[in-house]
């Protein structure tokens, strides 16, 4: 088993001052697999005295010096890229070709792309040639970088990075569910010799080092990505400090299949929604489909949620892994059982565990047909491989469906009529739409609207959370 019970901070790897010991838990079999600490007051403040202290020099540097630690950080996490696959492989059961193409290799397009950002950002600039009137961008001070476990280091690389950018200091906590990926990539910055203090790592859960640096008056900014729960206590706890909180939630995204789209378009929202074992924020899980295609939509897929195989993360060849941890297996499961008992029609899948396996926390691709928008499995985020289908009549009637959620993170469009898509994407109330199977490209914004958040990461949007913004008049 790994023993990762240190923390770094001020560039170096310190003992906890009190053992607090947390079984990191490998999902494909129940087993312990690595053994952290749970950070104290104490650990915390040492953290953000640390990040403190940094700061005055580090908003000093140029973006010359910024962009230079930030090269040589790429070529380390390139170097070490199979170890960071292994890590995210082992804490949350991802399979290795997904964990090694798809999840780290998030981290390194995050990288290059803030790298590209940076380098044409400009932190000054004059309001208009006729003014005397100056705008300066400054980095806005200590960051509270709090992160989940589903994509562990797309999270981390998401802040991290323009937090590093601009000029800013930090303490990550990773998720302690899978902490093992942010440990290494605080190995990487060790290793590029970034300044003592400007990143710190502290492992800790929400009620103990999460709270407190949200509440902490040293903390500038808390930037938060998680379930919309545990945001609502991060701003409620942040708002007697007025720092400023940037929050990426849950979401619950439609994925309307129109009638004329595409001919693999159910099979792929199928695909889309059961990767990551479902573990996704802006995985589409509830298909809307139009009625004269209904019955071939649920054909469909049924067929393509029994071609998904289920298996643990060692194993090679296409499969989904088992969710994270107990607790989620749980709550999945009775939400699976919750919708058999509000009377969806359970099309694949279901709540016993696949044939293959009889112990860690798999579960089958499980589709519900003939569901109504006011069901939980409608409602709630499941956080698991579970699709409801929901049948629509009318394009007023899909976006109404669609909208009538209390998230807005990333809803999806299938459609062979352009006019259409554009009409429907624009009155679709989410941070991110996606028409026809098309990927956000690198440096476009993520975030969402109403309860999945207030924040937008990612590109130039990522770079500017980090920054105060000041105007300066008489400069000539
Ligand atoms: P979680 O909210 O339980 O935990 C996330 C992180 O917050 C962890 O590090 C946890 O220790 C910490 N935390 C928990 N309670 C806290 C508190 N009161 N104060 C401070 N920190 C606290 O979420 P999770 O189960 O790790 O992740 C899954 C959730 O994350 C889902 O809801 C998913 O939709 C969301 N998510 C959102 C995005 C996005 O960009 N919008 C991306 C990935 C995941």
């Amino acid at each position: 088993m790994l023993d990762k019970r240190k923390f770094y901070i001020n560039g170096q790897w310190v003992e906890p001052k009190k053992l607090n010991d947390f079984n990191v838990i490998n999902p494909c079999n129940e087993d312990p697999c690595a053994i952290i600490s749970l950070g104290s007051k104490e650990d915390t403040n040492d953290a953000i005295k640390s990040a403190k202290n940094a700061f005055e020099k580090w908003k000093e540097t140029t973006k010359e010096d910024r962009l230079n630690y930030l090269e040589k950080l790429l070529s380390v996490y390139k170097k070490r890229s199979r170890e960071m696959a292994e890590a995210i492989s082992l804490e949350m059961g991802a399979p290795m070709d997904w964990a090694t193409e798809v999840q780290t290799a998030s981290g390194q397009l995050h990288l290059e792309d803030f790298i590209l950002r940076l380098k044409d950002f400009e932190f000054d600039e004059h309001f208009n040639k006729k003014s005397n009137n100056h705008i300066c961008y400054e980095p806005i001070g200590v960051c509270g970088l709090i992160t989940p476990w589903n994509w562990p280091i797309n999270q981390i690389a998401l802040k991290v990075i323009p937090a590093l950018a601009t000029g800013c200091t930090m303490i990550l906590k990773p998720s302690e569910i899978a902490p093992i990926s942010g440990m290494l990539f605080a190995e990487m910055i060790d290793e590029v010799g970034f300044p003592k203090g400007v990143f710190n790592l502290i492992n800790g859960d929400g009620a103990g080092v999460g709270t407190h640096l949200s509440g902490h008056p040293d903390v500038d900014m808390i930037s938060f990505t998680g379930s919309t729960r545990a945001g609502r206590l991060i701003s409620k706890n942040a708002a007697e400090t007025i720092k400023r909180v940037c929050l990426e939630l849950g979401g619950k995204g439609g994925n309307i299949v129109f009638a004329d789209s595409y001919p693999n378009a159910v099979r792929d929202g199928i695909r889309n929604v059961m990767s990551n074992s479902g573990q996704s924020c802006d995985a589409p899980t509830r298909m809307l489909v139009e009625k004269s295609i209904y019955q071939r939509a649920i054909k469909e897929a049924a067929e393509e949620a029994n071609l998904i195989k289920v298996d643990e993360a060692s194993k090679k060849g296409d499969h989904i892994g088992p969710v994270v941890s107990k607790i989620q297996y749980d709550k999945i499961i009775s939400l699976i059982k919750s919708g058999i008992e509000e009377g969806a029609t359970l099309a694949a899948g279901g709540p016993d565990l696949p044939n293959n396996l009889n112990k860690g926390y798999f579960i089958k691709p499980t589709i519900f047909t003939n569901v109504t928008n006011d069901m939980e499995i409608a409602k709630k985020e499941i956080f698991g491989p579970v699709l409801s289908i929901i049948p629509f009549e009318t394009e007023e009637e899909a976006i109404e469906i669609t909208n009538n959620t209390e998230y807005g993170l990333g809803n999806y469009l299938q459609t062979e009529d352009k006019e259409k898509a554009h009409r429907v994407a624009k009155k679709l109330k989410s941070g991110c739409v996606y028409i026809n199977g098309n990927a956000a490209d690198p440096g476009t914004p993520f975030g969402g609207f109403r309860q999945s958040g207030n924040g937008r990461e990612g590109g130039v949007w990522g770079l500017e959370e980090y920054l105060e913004v000041k105007t300066v008049t008489g400069w000539k």
